[in-house]
């Protein structure tokens, strides 16, 4: 998602810490004291405006949701949707940052489950490794994730699909959950929408699943 870069973007962060986190760093192993309670820790990784975090935190108010974005202008518009909503929320936090950082900012285990939402699908095969789903990524997820934590990745693509789909194999990752189809499927009936899915859904399937990190692996 690229937005017009907003000038204002640092100091709407700034203003909002309350649930915006401007120093990630130093929550590194701490992340249970910065929400207060022993409850699981889900991230969503290039979360965008940020609905799917936010309806996510309304739905459970159990887990702590943890929304993680690369570009700050794109933070900005998250935070103005989230202060717009009636409903606040204190289990959900937003971080500027890039993923392929995050050992920065988590400790090992420190993460009981990731979202990957519509991730930019880099076409290009010289771009491959500045996907998601590549096994660049994918090793900085199994460092922070606890040992059985899941991976749920929901795309329109089909080439990134497809691509995810071998990459996770080989990596390699087992595959609990594969849909070519989720908003036909019995799984739709608790699918929460991004942004993305809403404007996109009606042009084609959405692809889904679940992986988690073989133990011998
Ligand atoms: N998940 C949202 C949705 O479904 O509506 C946004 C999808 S948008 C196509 C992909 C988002 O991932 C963009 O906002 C982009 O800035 C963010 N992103 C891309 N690479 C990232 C990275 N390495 N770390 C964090 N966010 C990233």
């Amino acid at each position: 998602m690229r937005l017009r870069n907003n000038p204002k973007a640092y100091d709407i962060m700034k203003e909002n810490d309350s649930f915006v986190i401007i120093e990630p760093e130093k929550c590194k192993n701490k992340w249970h004291e910065v929400f207060g309670n022993d409850n699981p820790i889900y991230i969503e990784i290039g979360m965008g405006k940020g609905d799917f975090i936010y309806q996510n935190a309304c739905r459970y108010p159990d887990i702590n949701f943890i929304g993680i974005e690369k570009f700050p202008s794109v933070l900005a518009a998250a935070i103005n949707k989230v202060n717009k909503q009636e409903t606040k929320v204190s289990n959900m936090k937003l971080i500027h940052y890039d993923a392929i950082e995050l050992k920065n900012i988590f400790a090992k285990g420190e993460v009981d489950h990731i979202f990957l939402n519509f991730s930019d699908p880099w076409p290009k095969n010289r771009h491959a490794k500045r996907r998601l789903t590549s096994k660049q990524f994918l090793s900085v997820y199994q460092d922070i994730l606890v040992s059985k934590g899941e991976i749920e990745f929901k795309t329109d693509n089909r080439g990134l699909f497809e691509y995810s789909l071998v990459s996770l194999n080989q990596y390699p990752m087992d595959l609990l959950y594969v849909s070519l189809d989720l908003h036909n499927s019995p799984e739709n009936e608790t699918n929460i929408m991004t942004e993305y899915e809403k404007k996109f859904c009606e042009k084609g399937p959405i692809y889904k699943l679940v992986a988690r990190y073989r133990e011998d692996g």
